[in-house]
């Protein structure tokens, strides 16, 4: 992944973790459920390596998501609450 991700609306945002960007994680319910009842560290540490990036766009809301670390990501807008 770059050390920076240009969002649709034109805003840089920065990935490493000096960046002070908000980063979240996706993770499947199944990949939880598979960590069992004592999960080592090492187990939450290949969780937290395997799981999803998703960015948040802090000029347009919008929230991009790494579905696969080395593939490009998908961006997703807010639906209006009053759209039809
Ligand atoms: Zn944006």
């Amino acid at each position: 992944m770059a050390s920076t991700i240009l969002c649709t609306c034109g805003n840089r945002i920065g990935t490493n973790l000096f960046a002070g960007s908000k980063v979240f994680r996706l993770i499947l319910d199944d990949e939880w459920d598979d960590l069992g009842n004592s999960p080592t560290q090492d187990d939450f540490s290949n969780l937290f390596v395997h799981s999803r990036e998703v960015f948040h766009c802090e000029k347009c809301s919008r929230l991009i998501v790494f579905w696969k670390h080395d593939g490009d990501p998908t961006y997703y807008t807010q639906e209006s609450a009053n759209a039809a």
